[in-house]
């Protein structure tokens, strides 16, 4: 890896690994999307799948059972499953980067022998419980309690959306939660809770407008005891620690938007060329072939940022501006690229088993969830000291 990356002059090994994952995705997840989106299922032959391909480790170190890849790789991977299904893509990018980074980045040694290897090997999921009811944008408003009790912590409280928390493979949800006050602020941890712990309540999961192939529930936790060990990272870090992981997650969510926004331009060159209506291609006129344009300019201009802001991550330097940027213009490429797409597609982008379509309801989120836009313009702009 060097600090440089083009989107037209890839390394060899990263190329190699995203025309695989490309195949993948075009022969396993495509002819199950729409299925799986019609009846709101967790497509578990799809996730065996990335686990046997070592997607789910990486950016992790063998050591821990991982592919001794980097961050940059996994998001390729993201951009090529994003092209084709979202929820696929969520899947592999709360898994990876909520999942298992927090333990890996701020777990000690027998935290990480515990459940990396599980976690890397992708035959468990781990969830990241940050958001409540009452704390989302401003997630220093958790509720949530962790008490000292003896040698235990005793949690209480809810979360609210958690993506993979409430599978058959989950086993382990990393929650944030007040465990005291400093100088009359809130003391915020992290707390490693596994999903077998009494009191821990997956609750029915949502109905939601998209990423419906995707797992997401409320929590509660009523009088959940766990061992003072699952402390995660320093007492009193567990904000800062999730904050940093929340900016490594935005290269990331970049890398699958620019994928729902490229799967965009795909689908409508293709359709464009195909639909005739009054006697030609609908492609062949301007108006058409200028949209796809934009669009194809807006998916490009994306992908450079979201490389951009992941080399300079990679190469060690500050990236949190570079990654909110990268965030903030690819969501709205694939939300704009979706909208354009459909209007393409004319009746049929209107018909949810068509690709465009799903992606016209699944873009959405990709402005609300890890930060929504407006967040993404506070940090920039504060970024610039403002
Ligand atoms: C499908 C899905 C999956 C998710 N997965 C996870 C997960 O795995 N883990 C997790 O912890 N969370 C998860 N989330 C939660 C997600 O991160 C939050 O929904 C998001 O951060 C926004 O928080 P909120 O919904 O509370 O909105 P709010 O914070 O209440 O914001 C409401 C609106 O007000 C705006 N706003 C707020 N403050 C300001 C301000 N100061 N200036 C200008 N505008 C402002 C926001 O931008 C937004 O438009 C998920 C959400 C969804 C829908």
């Amino acid at each position: 890896m060097t600090d440089f990356l083009s989107t037209g002059t890839l390394p060899d090994e990263y190329r190699e690994l995203a025309l695989t994952v490309r195949d993948f995705a075009r022969q396993v997840v495509a002819p199950v999307a729409a299925k799986h989106d019609a009846e709101h299922s967790f497509p578990y032959e799809v996730v065996a799948g990335m686990a046997d391909m070592g997607l789910f480790g990486l950016p992790f170190p063998e050591e821990y059972g991982g592919m001794g890849g980097d961050y940059f790789a996994l998001c390729l991977a993201l951009e090529e499953l994003g092209k084709v299904d979202q929820s696929v893509a969520i899947t592999l990018e709360a898994g990876v980067s909520l999942g298992a980074m927090p333990i890996y980045r701020f777990g000690n040694d027998k935290q990480k022998q515990e459940w990396l290897p599980q976690l890397t090997s992708g035959r468990s999921l781990a969830a990241f419980g940050l958001t409540e009811p009452g704390a989302g944008s401003d997630a220093g408003g958790t509720r949530t309690t962790a008490v000292r009790d003896g040698d235990d912590w005793i949690i209480n409280g809810s979360k609210q959306f958690i993506t993979n928390s409430g599978t058959d493979i989950t086993r382990l949800v990393t929650v944030t939660a007040v465990t005291g006050q400093v100088d009359g602020k809130k003391e915020i941890s992290t707390i490693l809770v596994p999903t077998d712990t009494p009191g821990f309540v997956a609750e029915p999961a949502y109905n939601k407008v998209g990423w419906n192939a995707s797992d997401t529930h409320p929590l509660s936790f009523t009088d959940v005891r766990v061992p003072q060990e699952n402390l995660l990272g320093e007492r009193g870090r567990g904000y800062a620690n999730f904050l940093r992981i929340l900016d490594e997650g935005r290269i990331a969510i970049a890398a699958l938007a620019v994928g729902a926004a490229q799967g965009c331009v795909d689908e409508s060159v293709r359709y464009a060329s195909e639909r005739d209506a009054f006697g030609q291609a609908i492609g062949r006129n301007q108006a058409i072939a200028f949209k796809i344009a934009r669009m194809e300019a807006r998916a490009h201009a994306a992908r450079t940022a979201y490389y951009d802001a992941a080399a300079l991550m990679l190469a060690g330097k500050p990236f949190k501006k570079q990654a909110s940027i990268a965030k903030l213009v690819a969501s709205e490429a694939a939300m704009d690229n979706s909208r354009d797409a459909t209007q393409i597609f004319g009746g049929y982008g209107f018909m949810n088993e068509y690709a465009v379509a799903r992606h016209y309801r699944d873009s959405k989120i990709l402005e609300i969830g890890e930060g929504t836009t407006e967040v993404q313009l506070m940090l920039i702009g504060r970024e610039l000291g403002l």
